[in-house]
C-alpha cells in the first residue's frame, strides 16, 4: 500500500510535515563534552536545546529508506562547538547520505575499528555519504542553525552506545575565530595545563 510518496521540509520550524520531532539537550549530552566545567556553567543559567530532527519513518524493512531532518543549533561549550551525539547504525554495514540545506557545519566520521577518521564539509551546497561502519557526527562550526537531510537504509538502526562510550577521537574548536579539528587527547591536555595551579 502507498501511504505517504511527498515530504515537505520547513526550513524556518526546521520539521518535515507531519512527522514527530526529537529534541536533545545540553543536559543530556554533557559526557559528549571535553571541557566539563564550561559545561556546567552554562547549566547553571539554562539547558539549551543543541539539537533537533523530525524523523520520516513511515516505510519499514528490508529496501526502504527513511530519513531524518536535523537542525543544530549555533553555539558552543567552552571552545567546542555544538555537536550531535553521534552513532553507528545497528546494521553496520548501513551507509547514508546527508543532503545539507542550511548553514556551515562538518560531518566527523570514524571508523569503527580504528582504520581511519575523517572530516567533510556539510554545508547547503554539498552532501556527505557516510560508508557502513563509520560513526558519524555532525557538528555546527557556523552562526546560523545547521540544516541537513540524512537518508539511510529503514532497517539501519541507531547504535549510540560504541560513542557514549568512547566518544570520538577529534575535537571541533574555535580556535582564533575558525573551526580546527585536534586530536581529543591533545585538546584535554591542553584543558588540563591552562586549570593548573
Ligand atoms: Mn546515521
Amino acid at each position: 500500500m502507498i501511504q505517504r510518496l511527498l515530504g515537505k521540509c520547513d526550513l524556518t520550524t526546521g520539521t518535515i510535515d507531519g512527522s514527530p520531532v526529537s529534541r536533545r539537550r545540553l543536559s543530556e549530552m554533557q559526557d559528549a563534552f571535553g571541557d566539563a566545567r564550561a559545561c556546567a556553567a552554562i547549566l547553571r543559567g539554562d539547558d539549551p536545546v543543541l539539537y533537533t530532527v523530525s524523523t520520516f519513518d513511515v516505510y519499514e524493512g528490508p529496501g526502504h529508506l527513511r530519513c531524518g531532518l536535523g537542525v543544530l543549533f549555533p553555539g558552543r561549550v567552552g571552545e567546542e562547538y555544538f555537536l550531535t551525539r553521534g552513532h553507528l547504525h545497528e546494521r553496520r554495514e548501513a551507509a547514508e547520505i546527508y543532503v545539507g540545506l542550511r548553514g556551515m557545519g562538518l560531518m566527523l566520521m570514524q571508523r569503527e575499528d580504528g582504520t581511519g577518521s575523517t572530516t567533510a564539509e556539510l554545508t547547503r551546497d554539498s552532501f556527505v555519504y557516510v560508508p557502513g561502519y563509520t560513526a558519524h557526527r555532525t557538528v555546527n562550526v557556523g552562526d546560523e542553525p545547521l540544516i541537513y537531510l540524512g537518508i539511510y537504509p529503514a532497517d539501519a538502526g541507531h547504535d549510540y552506545e560504541p560513542i557514549r562510550a568512547g566518544n570520538f577521537s577529534s575535537v571541533v574548536v574555535c580556535r582564533d575565530g575558525r573551526p580546527a579539528v585536534l586530536p581529543r587527547s591533545e585538546f584535554l591536555h591542553q584543558l588540563q595545563s591552562l586549570r593548573q595551579p
